[in-house]
């Protein structure tokens, strides 16, 4: 091996490592920061040892595609918080593309003589990228709007979808048999593209986010693929970290739905739902004074976020009057439910920004064994994360869905607009429980008020 080969690998195993700690600092919001900044560092140093590659002898294509890609990367940075999900999309949508460019140009270039090892990984690679580009920038799409976010279906979309998949399947054998007729490889291609689209038009908006943690996890399955055909060890070693990590991230956050990856793909998930969960009683509205009292002179308050404080924008608001609250010697905590909000880690996201510190952020579990002893437990803009239907009714459709049990609490205050229902579109008997009072209002306008009135007692 020559001196710039050494290095090459070098900086592969230096970026390997920093991917691996990484992920290992994702999984506590205390070392997310970190996490984060080491996996960046191992990108920089997979980049820049690649610069040093002995086959690039020129550096004019990658000077420009380096540009172009800041161009575009430094906007897409500095998008607002609520449209980081379609964001991520287009990230993914962008890896994928490259993933799946490289495959085709690998073909083009050495063709048959690649050898069928080769071209079966090479095959998978231009397969799974190119049904997540499509498949991300459709779900791009949905998530901002630019398109219709309830499922699209139609009769006989299964039979369309299973009849795509086979056309793929049987191309990418038959060119595997035949391995200098290219017809059957850009058959393959075409289908992925298609079967792409295919798969996430049926699937509702609100779906996304498992969606994508599903193509994230085939975008980087596509790279490990790049890698056997390239020989190149960092991307085998981050394409399976990608792959398996946004895999197991899918299977997360369909447990704590309790629903099945089959459903949230099939299920048409998402479409309005029609049933209603039997209630009784009224809502109560409380006043603004009111709860400022019952906040003033408790020993123990729990917030309880949910997609509202990501829509109010909220956060800040609620860290203001933790700490009008703390001032008065009071306990403060945050109970965060696994998929509160539209992503994964959104609601932590969004207090970490606000500086709320994490000791005060707990999950679920933690936070659930607390809630008999707690005075007041603030739901903000959450609404199916605390049904406790989800519990109680074995008939409803969040049934077994884990809850954050806030109607254990001695009193409840509910932050929302009105009557709006949440992503699952069922009625929530809390609201009618004789220990909830409703606080009608935006909730960043409601909190602000609520730090002053606060203040005042
Ligand atoms: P949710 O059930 O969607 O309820 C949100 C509530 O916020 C609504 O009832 C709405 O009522 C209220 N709201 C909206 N804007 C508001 C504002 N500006 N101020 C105050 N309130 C506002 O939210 P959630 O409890 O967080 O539950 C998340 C749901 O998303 C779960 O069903 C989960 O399964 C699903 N999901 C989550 C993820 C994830 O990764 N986190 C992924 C996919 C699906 P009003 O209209 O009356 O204000």
């Amino acid at each position: 091996m020559s001196h710039a080969q050494y290095f090459l690998e070098a900086t592969y195993l230096i970026a390997s490592c920093l991917f691996v700690l990484g992920l290992k600092g994702l999984s506590h919001p205390d070392s997310a920061r970190r996490g984060m900044i080491l996996a960046a560092a191992g990108m920089a140093a997979a980049v820049i040892g690649t610069l040093f590659h002995p086959d690039i002898h020129n550096y004019i294509y990658i000077a420009i595609g380096l540009m172009v890609g800041s161009a575009i990367g430094i906007p897409m940075a500095m998008v607002p918080m609520t449209a980081m999900p379609q964001r991520t999309a287009l990230s993914h949508a962008f890896g994928a593309m490259a993933a799946s460019m490289v495959g085709i140009a690998e073909y083009v270039i050495h063709g048959s003589s690649l050898g069928g090892i080769k071209m079966g990984a090479l095959g998978l690679e231009v397969m799974l990228g190119s049904l997540t580009v499509t498949g991300s920038l459709i779900a791009a799409a949905k998530l901002q709007e630019l398109m219709r976010g309830t499922p699209i279906t139609y009769r006989g979309q299964q039979f369309v979808n299973l009849g795509l998949f086979l056309t793929m399947i049987t191309s990418f054998v038959l060119w595997l048999t035949h391995p200098a007729d290219a017809h059957y490889f850009y058959v393959m291609a075409g289908c992925a593209f298609i079967f792409g689209v295919l798969l996430v038009i049926p699937i509702g908006a609100a779906d996304m986010p498992v969606v994508m943690s599903l193509l994230n996890s085939y975008a980087g399955l596509s790279s490990a693929a790049t890698g056997f055909v390239l020989g190149n060890n960092v991307l085998i070693i981050a394409g399976t970290l990608d792959g398996f990590s946004g895999f197991i991230l899918s299977i997360l956050m369909c447990k704590a739905m309790n629903r099945s990856i089959t459903n949230v793909l099939f299920g048409g998930f998402g479409t309005p739902v029609t049933a209603e969960t039997a209630v009784s009683g009224a809502m109560r509205e409380v006043s603004m004074d009111d709860v400022a009292v019952q906040l003033a002179y408790a020993n123990q308050v729990v917030f309880v976020p949910g997609y509202g404080m990501a829509t109010a924008q909220a956060q800040h608001a609620v860290r203001e009057l933790g700490n009008v609250l703390e001032e008065r010697g009071i306990s403060v905590k945050y109970g965060i439910h696994p998929v509160a909000g539209r992503m994964p880690g959104h609601m932590n996201v969004l207090l970490a920004e606000a500086n709320v510190p994490y000791s005060q952020l707990y999950e679920m579990d933690q936070i659930n064994p607390e809630m008999p002893s707690t005075d007041v437990a603030v739901v903000i803009g959450a609404n199916d994360v605390v049904n406790p239907d989800a519990r109680d009714n074995p008939k409803s459709l969040i049934a077994g869905m884990p809850i954050i049990e806030v109607d254990k609490a001695k009193s409840v205050v509910v932050l929302k607009r009105g009557k709006g229902k949440g992503f699952s579109g069922l009625e929530n008997p809390l609201f009618f429980k004789p220990v909830t009072g409703m606080l009608y209002g935006d909730a960043k306008s409601s909190l602000t008020a609520l730090t002053q009135a606060v203040q005042k007692v």
